[in-house]
């Protein structure tokens, strides 16, 4: 099979956050999205839209045979399944996938931008995706996921998220 590298962003700020990501990464498996490495969770600051609840976020790697559309509409349908309603653009959401890298790809359509367009902008990416993919080389950029993650402007909090901690 011609099975490529990807790496997938997990977010969650609504419900019960923990158990969203892993409903997504249980779904992700049976649907032919084949996770090999999973990231801690981190906790993160909202960024774009304040007053709203923190955030979960996790990064995972995967393997898949999906090509890369048929890679985001498989994602579209996991956060249908789990609840995800697009209300307002940048809202609260029970789960958000995001495709960071497919491979070395560069993929720039109407439907589907990867690498995606904003992870140097995000810590709440860039800290998870560094935890398992510390040396993946960015295919515009050729800089590693840690050098990006150095040099991001982006000083949102992202701290590692314990359940035992919740209140
Ligand atoms: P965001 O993740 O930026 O908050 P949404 O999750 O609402 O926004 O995504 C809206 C649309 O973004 C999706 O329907 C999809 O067509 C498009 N999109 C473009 N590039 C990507 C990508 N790399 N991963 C996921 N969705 C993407
Ligand atoms: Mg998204």
């Amino acid at each position: 099979m011609n099975s490529k590298t990807v790496y997938i962003s997990l977010g969650s700020n609504l419900g019960d956050r923990a158990a969203m990501l892993q409903r997504a990464i249980a779904a992700m498996n049976s649907t032919g999205i084949h996770v090999v490495r999973q990231s801690s969770l981190y906790i993160t600051e909202p960024v774009g839209a304040p007053g709203q609840a923190w955030f979960l976020n996790a990064a995972v790697q995967a393997e898949t045979s999906l090509l890369p559309v048929q890679l985001l509409h498989t994602l579209l349908k996991i956060e249908r399944q789990l609840g995800r309603r697009r209300i307002t653009s940048h809202g609260p959401r029970t789960i958000d996938l995001d495709i960071l890298f497919y491979g070395s790809s560069v993929i720039r359509s109407r439907e589907l931008e990867v690498p995606h367009p904003r992870l140097t902008e995000r810590r709440f990416i860039l800290v998870p995706l560094a935890q398992i993919a510390p040396e993946f080389r960015h295919p515009t950029l050729h800089q590693s996921v840690t050098q990006l993650l150095a040099e991001t402007v982006d000083r949102s909090e992202v701290r590692f998220w314990h359940a035992a901690a919740e209140t």
